[in-house]
């Protein structure tokens, strides 16, 4: 009987888990399903422009059946309900129950909002396609209600969190706000974009740098950094601050933080701070035919510090984890899983960013370029050269 894989989850971990198994398993010498929410897989590294609308939609998402490229993956569009561990059966919301022998939770994220009042009603979220569009449909609206009640609180942008999320957010702001102002005819002074950060800088534990040339980058163009300073709570009209302030405004676009998949916390699985744990081989603890990798997966480095949520890891733990499923399936020895920090670099917009490669510092338009040799490489991964040259000739979107 042909061994049936199932991986649920089509970000990063799942899909390029997708393509190694694609790559290595023999015909007919195993079923693998692939099950994910969309039948589209959104990039979620530039999600941020969704969000201020600085780049079309077809330049975010791509098409899931449209990357598998041979039949050894049967996709299925659907959203994952509950995992019963004894039965090895995974149950959907559409009732439909899929077997599983081998299993791969790469079910990623979701957005933290630490039970601040009113944030998780009121604010926005980048944690998928479409909550991000949901940002930028809202600040159209905004901009023409404005021109209707002149009410300020309209144009007043406020990005909560200054980490990697909430400066990609800001620098997006930066770039699209002025286009609308245009496209409504509205001035720009009456716009505000404003970007509130718990600790003392932007960007707090990067290198001082990388902090210094954002706070001048950002206030150059305009933002309002309001450093150790904490959002205490949010209504549709309003926030209130740490000190006492009450800022009225209508868009809050929420960049706080992130935890693992809730999800996981209703299965029987070891979870620890929202991240399932797992050993060195990307196995569940406790469990030899469930794998969890991504932001989904709590992967301790050394004795205290799990590896951080991000596509990097997600990315170089789906290479190790198509293989080690094969190497299930086939009764031999699993590979156990060793990072390797290549660096990170954090977009301000399209013409800035803030990084460090390979122990190198750097800032400015060179950084920006090396942000997009990072994405170009992820599609090449995905779908080879022809990817690349296709979703790099879709431009940025213009508003007019
Ligand atoms: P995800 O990408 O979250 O994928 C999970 C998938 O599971 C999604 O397709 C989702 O729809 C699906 N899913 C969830 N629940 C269900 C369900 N119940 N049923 C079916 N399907 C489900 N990291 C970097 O390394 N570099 C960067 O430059 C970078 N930039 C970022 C910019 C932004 C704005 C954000 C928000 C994050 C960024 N990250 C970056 C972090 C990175 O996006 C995540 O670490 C990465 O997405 C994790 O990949 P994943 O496969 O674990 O999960
Ligand atoms: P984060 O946890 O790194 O940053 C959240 C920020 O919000 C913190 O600086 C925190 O002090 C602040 N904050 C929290 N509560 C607040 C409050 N009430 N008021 C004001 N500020 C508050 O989260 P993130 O930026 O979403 O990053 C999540 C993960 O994704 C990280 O691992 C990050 O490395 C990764 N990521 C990477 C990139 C990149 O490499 N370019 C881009 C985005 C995200």
């Amino acid at each position: 009987m042909k061994k049936k894989i199932v991986i649920l989850g089509g970000g990063y971990g799942g899909l390029i888990t997708s393509r190694k198994l694609e790559k290595l398993l023999k015909d007919n010498e195993a079923e693998v399903t692939l099950i994910n929410k969309h039948e589209y897989h959104y990039i979620a590294t530039q999600l941020h422009k969704t969000g201020a609308g600085t780049a079309s939609d077809d330049k975010i998402t791509l098409h899931i059946p449209e990357l598998l490229k041979t039949n050894k993956i049967t996709f299925k569009k659907a959203t994952v309900d509950t995992v019963d561990f004894n039965q090895q059966q995974v149950h959907l919301e559409n009732g439909e129950k899929v077997n599983y022998d081998y299993l791969l939770l790469s079910l990623g994220y979701e957005v933290d909002t630490f039970g601040i009042p009113g944030v998780e009603e009121n604010a926005f979220k980048i944690r998928s396609f479409r909550s991000t569009k949901a940002i930028y449909n809202h600040m159209l609206h905004q901009f023409e209600a404005y021109q209707s009640d002149k009410d300020p609180s309209r144009l007043t942008f406020v990005v909560a969190g200054a980490g990697f999320t909430g400066v990609e957010m800001i620098g997006e702001l930066v770039e699209a706000i002025p286009g609308l102002c245009k496209k409504f005819d509205v001035p720009i002074n009456k716009t505000r974009i404003i970007n509130i950060e718990a600790s003392e800088s932007v960007l707090p534990g990067f290198d001082k740098k990388a902090i210094d040339f954002t706070t001048d980058y950002v206030q150059k163009h305009g933002v309002e950094l309001m450093t150790s300073t904490k959002i205490m709570e949010c209504s549709p009209t309003s926030l209130t601050l740490s000190d006492g302030t009450d800022l009225p405004a209508r868009t809050l676009i929420w960049s706080g933080g992130v935890r693992g998949n809730r999800l996981l916390e209703k299965l029987d699985l070891p979870v620890e701070k929202s991240r399932v744990k797992v050993d060195s081989y990307l196995r569940v603890q406790g469990k030899e035919n469930v794998f969890c990798i991504g932001d989904a997966a709590r992967f301790m480095k050394n004795d205290t510090e799990a590896l951080p949520p991000t596509a990097q890891v997600a990315i170089q733990q789906a290479e190790v984890c198509g293989p080690n499923l094969i190497a299930a399936i086939r009764g031999e020895s699993l590979k156990t899983f060793e990072y390797h920090h290549k660096g990170t670099v954090a977009s301000i917009g399209n013409t800035a960013a803030v990084g460090n490669v390979f122990g190198i510092k750097i800032s400015g338009l060179f950084a920006a370029l090396m942000k997009q040799v990072v994405e170009a490489r992820y599609l090449f991964v995905l779908g080879g050269p022809m990817l690349v040259i296709k979703q790099f000739s879709k431009l940025q979107k213009p508003y007019q």
